[in-house]
């Protein structure tokens, strides 16, 4: 494990600022890799998903890049995500890590009024985070000059393609200057990207986290689960597990200094005896957190990995991976610190939605599947409770019990025993009104193409270009039908007869077989018997459509 510091990677100190800020220790080991060779200037492909800190691994470069004082109005880099949510998400974090050096950061996707975004296009912007449908949009109108462009980032490149960007991609890659510096990230590198990497970049550095050779029954004896959880409900559901379990000792790990903090205090505050331990506290105040943990005053530790290195504990029973580890090396490395010397362990991992793809290569890596278990739900949380409540109780009949008694047996003359017996246990766990918590969904929702034109109401520039009122709504097919995704839409002139023509051209299928038919400005949705989806599919792929190539897929999202 690779344990570079930050200030080691030839970062300017505003930005080292920045991240000291938000509590981050040490990079993650994409970030460690990449920024060295992004600050140089090389093209880079890295295979890195989300959960790797893979956003700062390029976007620190970018920032470190910005020149001093006046930068003028067209921008230095742009940044291409599949999705508004991510684009959104990229601009918010290129934000946050360009405070100190006065980034002025602009997200662009489709379905958000056009007018903000030619404003502030105007004023000027030095990074750009696009959705490639309205960055294709900005370009036609002539909004978004690329002609200052020293970086172009494609973030999630194998989704993008994935989801028919591939023309978009081209038309924007085409149009930015020669001189440039190119990355691509993507959780997968199939022939497509390599393809696209070949074309478009030069003589990339290739990224990717070191695989440590883990081998199938390497691991410790630890018994493995994961929740999938929304971000909101993290804190409650680590608390409900650990009432449930019950840990002897136990290690939270966490991200940052901040989360460490906060996550501390949520647990205080739900009455488990957390402590918190990074790399901000004093040798003295460390050495009293971990005294606390050995005298066992302390149950469980709050900590970031740079602090829990090194850190000797025998008897932890439980590791919680409060966010699925940057990298699956450092996963096997934490959960390594329980069930030792044939004990058994559990390691329990927490799983945001946009963290999947991180716990399945974990799962690649370890040759393990970690299962899925539902969030404790409130009946559990009793039943638990009851389950020691009833331990303590027999424990306690060895006990001078005469004061007791004396109340019970006054009691007992116009009472039940057992109705006082349980009306005493109730007492003992009043207040404990808990709700259930909502598990997030374990399959990912496809997330929906931007192909967003402008759809404020006011005229556009483009001669004969429809005026929506909103965004294509998404339909599922019929029964027994599916639809089938066309890349070429009204841009390109394309009328329903072509989409039929085609099909029936080029398939056994006759045009009443064929279902609706939607047309948008860049893409179109045809729905055709479901048992034909395949050869639909397969035969559109090898023909053309008004006489060029197109992309053509099942459509996920019907
Ligand atoms: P990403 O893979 O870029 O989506 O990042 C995943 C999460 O890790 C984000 O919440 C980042 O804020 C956080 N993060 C990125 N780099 C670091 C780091 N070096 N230390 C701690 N947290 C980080």
């Amino acid at each position: 494990m690779q344990t570079v510091d930050f200030s080691g990677l030839g970062l300017r100190p505003e930005l080292l600022d920045a991240l000291t800020a938000l509590g981050y220790e040490e990079p993650t080991p994409i970030q460690a890799e990449a920024i060295p060779a992004l600050l140089t200037g090389r093209d880079l492909v890295g295979q890195a998903a989300t959960g790797t800190g893979k956003t700062a691994a390029f976007a620190l470069p970018v920032l470190n890049a910005l020149e001093e004082g006046d930068r003028g109005k067209k921008p230095s880099a742009l940044i291409l995500a599949p999705t508004r949510e991510l684009a959104n998400q990229v601009a918010n974090a290129v934000s946050q890590y360009g405070q100190k050096v006065g980034a002025r950061v602009l997200a662009v996707y489709g379905g958000a009024p056009i007018t903000p975004q030619l404003k502030q296009l105007q004023r000027g912007v030095d990074v750009v985070v696009g959705t490639p449908g309205r960055v294709v949009d900005h370009l036609e109108r002539g909004s978004l000059k690329l002609d200052g462009l020293r970086t172009v980032v494609l973030d999630e490149a194998d989704e993008m393609l994935d989801m028919g960007f591939a023309d978009e991609l081209e038309t924007i890659l085409n149009q930015v200057p020669s001189v440039r510096q190119t990355v691509l990230f993507s959780a997968t590198l199939p022939p497509k990207i390599a393809r696209m990497a070949k074309k478009h970049l030069n003589d990339p550095v290739r990224v990717e986290i070191e695989k440590e050779n883990v081998l199938a029954g390497e691991s410790p004896k630890v018994t493995q689960t994961a929740h999938m959880v929304f971000r909101e409900n993290k804190a409650a559901t680590l608390a409900r597990v650990l009432s449930v379990q019950q840990p002897t000792a136990a290690i939270v790990f966490c991200r940052t200094r901040e989360e460490v903090d906060s996550l501390t205090e949520a647990l205080k505050a739900k009455d488990v005896r957390a402590e918190a331990l990074h790399g901000g506290m004093t040798q003295a105040e460390r050495d009293r957190v971990m005294n606390r943990l050995r005298g066992g005053t302390a149950d469980l530790l709050v900590a970031t990995d740079v602090a829990a290195r090194g850190l000797d504990v025998d008897h932890l029973t439980h590791v919680v991976n409060y966010n699925v580890p940057s990298a699956p090396e450092t996963y096997v490395h934490r959960i390594g610190r329980v069930g030792r010397a044939g004990r058994e362990g559990v390691a329990i991992t927490l799983v945001e939605p946009r963290e999947r793809r991180m716990i399945e290569a974990i799962e690649h890596l370890t040759k393990t599947k970690i299962p899925m278990a539902p969030i404790p739900t409130v009946a559990d949380l009793r039943a638990s409770r009851f389950g020691r409540t009833k331990d303590a109780l027999v424990q306690a009949l060895g006990s001078d019990l005469s004061d007791a008694r004396k109340v019970i047996a006054s009691l007992a003359k116009d009472h039940d025993p057992l109705d006082l017996a349980a009306a005493a246990l109730s007492l003992v766990h009043a207040g404990t009104d808990e709700e259930e918590i909502p598990s997030a969904p374990v399959r990912a929702p496809r997330p929906e193409r931007d192909d967003a034109r402008p759809y404020s109401a006011g005229p556009t520039t483009r001669g004969g270009a429809h005026q929506r009122t909103g965004p294509p709504q998404r339909k599922g097919a019929a029964p027994g039908m599916a639809k089938v995704y066309i890349g070429a839409g009204r841009a390109a002139k394309v009328a329903p007869k072509d989409l039929v023509g085609a099909i029936a051209g080029e398939t056994h299928l006759v045009g009443k077989q064929i279902g609706s038919i939607e047309i948008t400005e860049r893409f179109s949705l045809v729905e055709v018997p479901e048992k034909d989806l395949d050869t639909v599919v397969k035969a559109l792929r090898a023909s053309v459509i008004k006489g060029r190539k197109v992309s053509v897929r099942p459509d996920r999202d019907a």
